[in-house]
This record gives structure tokens, C-alpha cells and sequence, in this order.
């Protein structure tokens, strides 16, 4: 495959997949699309994933934090936002100001708005966030009626529109757990008192990537997706293959092959000598770049993450540092910058995202958020510069 060069070492965006992956999450939901750019997008880049998932018709965009929402709008990206994570210096007043929809989880979070939005002229846009099992934040099943009362009375004096009501699955990356059904009822529990309680909100929402995949009905008027957006699968082993395309390839280049021979020991704790004459390379990532240190454990190097170079699988031998790791060349000796792959797209000559998650027994939300650190991030276009051939 002709790959263009990468770069010597760094993080690389492909801007037309997540493009294409909101367009097929919003094809295969069959309803709004909103687009979850919390943590800097997944450690994919907010501002400019939020426009790419517009492009790909996302109709809305969701934050974690209200200085994420602010954030946004500070870098001139328009169109409906969501927030829903409130702190003690969240600023309620500017983020109305900015048409951005805040989420209430109680009687004080409502009562707090109030007051923020008392100079206000027009409605505040607010979402209520029921918690129906996650025990997170959210309003708990005891606490319903009265912030229902309590919002419903602040529409009546002007001080907000309800425009949603929401949760959010604790377990629907096991569509078979009996937690998804008796949350989606619980749900649809929390509208129908809404409703009694006067509220008529236009955006109900349950679903996230893997549920709005594989479970129907909690997609109700849109669904809220974030790493199936980056092209990852929100459910390993679950029958979630739609054509996503993963966004993130991250490279580095190989800085020095060495010989060993039977005896020699590599890296801290020497947790892994060399049972036979082998070369190794360095590799300028460690968890400085946040590749985590579990990635290599002692007494389990059949179980270390492996990095794709001149195609193959290279593992890792021996400790990860915070600046290096020492990858096993099998007595190769590619020549020094060779583009070291550490993960990407199936077929960019690495192990993906997943692959890595498997090995550090984690996550594959959490191999792509943390990558960074002194790592350089650049944005490519697939559709206009051909990067996917
Ligand atoms: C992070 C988050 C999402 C997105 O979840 P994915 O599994 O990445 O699609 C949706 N809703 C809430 C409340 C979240 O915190």
C-alpha cells in the first residue's frame, strides 16, 4: 500500500473518517445525530472533529463540561451544543448567553440556573438528565416529581424552555444485560411524568454509540455518539461492524536497532531478558505520550502490545518508559526512521486501537483519550488528499 509519509512523529487525524462515520451513524439510527466531542474529542482534536461531524450532518454537538460547550463557541463553531457536567465555577449565565443547552440534575442545579439567568430577557435553553441506573449524576427516580415541578414553573415564569429530557445506559455494551431493559423503562417512566408534569421536550434522549447500534428502540428523537464517531467499536465481540473507518493513526519514527544476545536484559527491572540472539528497537513513545504502562507486563510478554513496523508485528519488550519502549525486531534490522505504526485503521500496517485496549486490559476509549502528550496532532483529509488510496 502507498502510504504518504506521516510525518517523523505524532498523531494523525483523518478528518474525512469521522465525516463518514457520522453519516453512517446518522443512516443507520435513522435519527438526529449528536455528536459527543467531550475530552477533546476523544483526544481526536474538539474544534475540528465537532466540524467534521457537523459536515457528516451531525444536528448537534455534546460536551462534558460547560468550559467545553464555552470553548466550542469560542472557536466559532455554531449549532445547537449540549452539556451536561455542572462545577461550582461552570457559568450557567454565559453558556445561555450562548445558546448552549444546559443540563439540570436537581432542584439546586435548577434553582442555581434561575438565579444565573436573572438578567435574561429570553428563555434559557436547559435539558434535565434523569439518572434511570447509572447512579452518576442525573436526577434519581425519588427526586422526579420535583425537579419536573420545579422546571415546569420555571417555564411558566419565562425562565427556561425544557427542550430534552435524557439518561444514559450504564450497560449497553452487553445488549443482553438486564440492566438495558430495565432502564429504557425506566425512561420512559421519567417522560410520561414529565409529561403529567407539563413539560413537552423536543429532544428525548437514551441512547450512546453502542446502543443507537444495537438497540432500537432507545433511540427515541436522536442518539448520542461518541466513540463509534472516531471510528471505534463501542461494543468489542457485539454485532456492531457498520463500516465505521477509526480516525487516529499514531506513528513514531524507529531511532536505534540493537543486538542482543541470550542473557541480555531489557529495560527497568530487567523484567525481560532475551532467551536467544535477537535484535530490538527503540521507539520514542512511553507513557509521557500516554501509552500506558500496563501495555508490557513482567512474566507475561506474549501478552505485550505490539507496534506495526515494515508491516510486521513488533512486541514490546520489557518495561514501557515515560519517553521509550524497546520493541523485538527478531533479528530484522529495518533501516533507522522507519515509520513505526503504535496503532491505527485495520491495514495502516499496526495493531489498532482495540488491539492495544486487549492488551493493556482496557478500553479502547481509553488508549485513544489518553495519547498525547508531547506527541504533535495533524489533521489529514482522506477525501481530498487520497491518505486511504
Ligand atoms: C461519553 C458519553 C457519551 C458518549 O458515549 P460513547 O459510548 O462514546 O458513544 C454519551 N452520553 C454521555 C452522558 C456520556 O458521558
Amino acid at each position: 500500500m502507498d502510504r504518504p509519509s506521516l510525518g517523523p512523529a505524532g498523531i494523525v487525524v483523518d478528518l474525512a473518517a469521522v465525516r463518514a462515520n457520522a453519516r453512517l451513524l446518522r443512516a443507520t439510527a435513522g435519527v438526529p445525530l449528536i455528536a459527543v466531542v467531550k475530552a477533546d474529542a476523544y483526544g481526536h482534536g474538539m474544534v475540528a472533529c465537532a466540524g467534521a461531524a457537523q459536515e457528516g450532518g451531525a444536528a448537534w454537538l455534546a460536551t462534558a463540561t460547560v468550559e467545553e460547550a464555552l470553548a466550542l463557541r469560542a472557536a466559532g463553531v455554531a449549532g445547537p451544543v449540549l452539556c451536561w457536567l455542572n462545577g461550582p465555577a461552570s457559568d450557567f449565565a454565559a453558556a445561555a448567553a450562548a445558546g448552549i443547552d444546559l443540563t439540570a440534575h436537581s432542584v439546586a442545579d435548577l434553582d442555581a440556573m434561575a438565579a444565573a439567568f436573572a438578567g435574561r430577557t429570553t428563555p434559557a435553553r436547559v435539558q434535565l438528565k434523569v439518572d434511570t441506573g447509572l447512579s452518576r449524576n442525573g436526577v434519581p427516580r425519588a427526586a422526579w416529581a420535583d425537579v419536573f415541578a420545579r422546571a415546569r414553573a420555571g417555564e411558566e415564569a419565562g425562565t427556561w424552555r425544557i427542550t430534552g429530557v435524557w439518561s444514559h445506559f450504564a450497560c449497553s455494551d452487553e445488549p443482553d444485560h438486564p440492566a438495558n431493559d430495565r432502564q429504557e423503562q425506566a425512561f420512559r417512566d421519567a417522560l410520561a411524568l414529565a409529561e403529567e408534569h407539563g413539560l413537552r421536550p423536543e429532544l428525548r434522549h437514551l441512547a450512546s454509540s453502542a446502543a443507537a447500534i444495537l438497540r432500537p428502540s432507545s433511540r427515541f428523537d436522536a442518539v448520542r455518539c461518541g466513540i463509534a464517531l472516531y471510528g471505534l467499536d463501542p461494543a468489542p465481540g457485539e454485532a456492531t461492524d457498520i463500516g465505521l473507518l477509526p480516525a487516529m493513526t499514531v506513528t513514531a519514527p524507529l531511532l536505534a536497532v540493537k543486538d542482543l544476545v541470550p542473557g541480555d536484559a531489557v529495560s527497568y527491572g530487567q523484567h525481560w531478558v532475551a532467551e536467544q540472539t535477537t535484535t530490538v528497537g527503540l521507539v520514542p513513545v512511553g507513557y509521557g505520550e500516554g501509552i500506558p504502562r500496563s501495555a508490557s507486563r513482567p512474566g507475561a510478554p506474549d501478552a505485550a502490545a505490539t507496534v506495526g513496523i515494515d508491516g510486521k508485528r513488533r512486541p514490546i519488550r520489557g518495561t514501557v518508559c515515560m519517553d521509550q519502549v524497546v520493541v523485538d525486531l527478531g533479528g530484522d534490522r529495518p533501516p533507522l526512521g522507519s515509520e513505526v505504526v503504535v496503532f491505527g485503521p485495520a491495514g495502516a500496517g499496526g495493531p489498532t486501537a482495540q488491539d492495544w485496549a486487549e492488551a493493556c486490559g482496557t478500553i479502547n476509549y481509553e488508549i485513544v483519550t489518553r495519547i498525547g502528550g508531547r506527541m504533535s496532532r495533524r489533521y489529514v483529509d482522506s477525501e481530498i488528499d487520497g491518505v486511504r488510496g
